[in-house]
């Protein structure tokens, strides 16, 4: 099956570049990985676009703001981040399985929140190279500033490395 992918999570990858490096920064990309510009957000698009973005990311600009890519998606989730900040994070873990089927036409998620104070999240085929793993420790970064909690990230497990699937424990 081919991994698909809604415009609005690419364009948010867009976003991100055009706010972190300006308009050049932008062009810049779009042209090196041959892109064309506009994503739709509702329509569905090949995944290696975004393996491809993630990946011009950390050659031209460093890993480091592939994590940072994650945490601006959460941040920039429009009306819903007003309302993200009225919920707790454990509550937000428990709605991202679905949130995530909605977006990503592949993989699957789970989110453990039976112990207190610890959420486990767990990702199933969903990430192929290290720079999309990162992403996804940005969402977690992103999913608890954003509910004004405080916590710690961490990847536990990673598929990358053989893993079955990429864990990220959250200690709150
Ligand atoms: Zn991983």
């Amino acid at each position: 099956m081919e991994r698909r992918v809604r415009g609005s999570i690419l364009n948010s990858y867009m976003e991100f570049i055009k706010k972190k490096w300006g308009k050049e920064g932008h062009e810049q990309c779009v042209k090196d990985i041959g892109i064309e510009e506009g994503f739709k957000n509702g329509h569905y698009y090949r995944d290696e676009i975004r393996e491809n973005i993630l990946r011009w990311i950390s050659r031209e600009k460093g890993e480091v703001y592939t994590v940072e890519c994650g945490k601006y998606i959460v941040s920039n989730l429009g009306i819903l981040s007003w309302l993200v900040r009225f919920a707790d994070t454990k509550t937000l873990a428990k709605k991202f399985p679905k949130n995530f089927s909605e977006v990503y036409a592949y993989g699957r998620v789970e989110a453990n929140t039976d112990e207190e104070n610890v959420i486990v999240i767990r990702l199933y085929d969903v990430n192929r190279m290290k720079e999309s793993c990162n992403v996804w420790i940005g969402v977690c970064q992103g999913a608890v500033e954003m509910t004004n909690a405080i916590g710690e990230v961490r990847k536990t497990k990673c598929a990358v490395d053989g893993d079955e699937y990429c864990e990220y424990t959250i200690n709150l």
